[in-house]
């Protein structure tokens, strides 16, 4: 596999971009190795700068349901494009993604446009405090809920205390109020509460964890989280930035059945542009302003270009879809399991849907201290094996692989044979 034009536009981004990169897993750094630049998409597959071609599970991190250049996107992209970018004022295509949104989540009754997930969670946080007067949250360990400063915390050592710094720059004051328990831990989430009857603003979660590897909640947890939410008067948020018209068209919400207050989206709603999206009740949603207190604004909000982007996604999406998604997604994680045996790797394979995570371990992954105790160092040597045979997977062991529309069962085949290599490699 030539790298030779990738790595020398990698020298030349370290000169003016920090790490070479817009956002740090891209560097390859939990991989090792130089990160490829890539040139173009189609379909169900990418090319990058040297002329290589790789079958892609990582889809925009997951935004491409529909995989690359969609030609139905790209028509409604190009349509919105020829009729100007960007107005700062409202759009009827901005109202219609919504009334899309609302629709189809029972959930959100109205939602707030936003530009990345980021925001989402950060503008959830802010109104879950203002509707309860509350400054405490919960978080789960494991999840990831964008780089907001309150997020960005390590657990504290013990229930007693509350979270620290997790990177430079955050200060202890906006990492105070946030309390990081393990993740499918219902008795945590309890004696949490049973400590801190009346000052737990929200509980925010991934309700299938897809930030340390693929991780799902199982169904106890996020009902008992729904039942202590209502209990104490927290309002739950689930963070359905990945799940939301990923695991199911009504995201994790409608394959679990609970109900959160707020939800937070991203990604599938964008088509591949910058967009996220808080929602949730009448009652709730109208605390922002400007009909409410509550402060949240942006240039480039339901930017019409972005909006075309995701209606013109998720109209694509009908329960056949997720049918085949299903399908196509069990073909893999199947597969995969059948080669790393005969290899005698050891793996255990997470799937939900179309989202699937694969860990490089004996033993079930139901919490991050699991999704730690794997061998990720092994997965470097896997992740350049899969590149060499064809498969360009995410560049760290704790991310999701996203299965989209137009995989091909060809492109899965291709996928389970260049494993059968790479598991070998990684055995030797
Ligand atoms: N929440 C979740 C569950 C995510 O996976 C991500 C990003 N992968 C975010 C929030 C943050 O989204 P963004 O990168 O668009 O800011």
């Amino acid at each position: 596999m030539k790298t030779k034009v990738s790595s020398s536009l990698y020298k030349r981004a370290c000169r003016v971009m920090v790490g070479g990169v817009s956002s740090p897993v891209r560097a390859f750094r939990a991989v090792g190795g130089d990160p490829l630049f890539i040139s173009n998409g189609h379909g169900s597959k990418i090319w990058d700068a040297d002329g290589n071609s790789f079958v892609d599970y990582v889809c925009s991190w997951g935004a491409l349901i529909l995989g690359h250049a969609d030609p139905g996107v790209e028509k409604e992209v190009v349509a919105a494009m020829s009729s100007g970018t960007s107005f700062g004022a409202s759009t009827e295509l901005e109202l219609r993604l919504a009334e899309k949104i609302c629709s189809t989540l029972e959930s959100v009754e109205m939602v707030r446009f936003v530009n990345s997930g980021t925001e989402a969670t950060m503008s959830a946080l802010r109104l879950a405090r203002a509707y309860t007067g509350r400054s405490k949250f919960v978080k789960f360990d494991g999840c990831y809920h964008g780089h907001a400063d309150p997020f960005l915390t390590q657990a504290g050592s013990g229930m007693a205390t509350l979270d620290l710094p997790a990177s430079s720059g955050v200060t202890k004051s906006s990492t105070s109020d946030t309390a990081t328990l393990p993740y499918n831990n219902t008795e945590a989430l309890e004696e949490f509460f049973a400590n801190n009857t009346d000052s737990v603003a929200a509980v925010i979660v991934e309700p299938v964890a897809g930030n340390m590897g693929v991780v799902p909640a199982a169904g106890a947890f996020l009902e008992k989280a729904r039942e202590l939410c209502t209990t104490y008067g927290a309002l739950l948020i689930f963070d359905e930035v990945i799940t939301g018209f990923r695991v199911s068209r009504t995201g994790a919400q409608g394959l679990y059945r609970v109900k959160p207050d707020l939800t937070c989206l991203g990604k599938i709603i964008g088509g591949g542009f910058p967009v996220g999206a808080y929602g949730g009740g009448r009652e709730v949603m109208r605390l922002v302003s400007p009909e409410g207190p509550v402060y949240q604004a942006g240039t480039l909000s339901g930017n019409p270009i972005a909006m075309a982007a995701g209606l013109a996604t998720i109209s694509a999406l009908g329960v056949d879809s997720y049918g085949r998604l299903e399908q196509l997604s069990n073909l893999l994680a199947r597969g995969i399991r059948q080669e790393a045996e005969s290899a005698g790797v050891n793996a255990t394979i997470n799937r939900v849907g179309s989202m699937v995570g694969l860990f490089l371990t004996d033993h079930p992954v139901t919490n991050f201290a699991e999704a730690k105790r794997t061998n990720y160092k092994m997965y470097g040597k896997f992740f350049w094996a899969m590149l060499r045979g064809g498969v360009y997977l995410p560049p760290s062991a704790f991310e999701t692989l996203f299965v989209s529309l137009v995989h091909s069962e060809e492109n899965l085949q291709e996928t389970i044979e260049a494993a059968r290599k790479a598991f070998m490699v990684c055995a030797e």
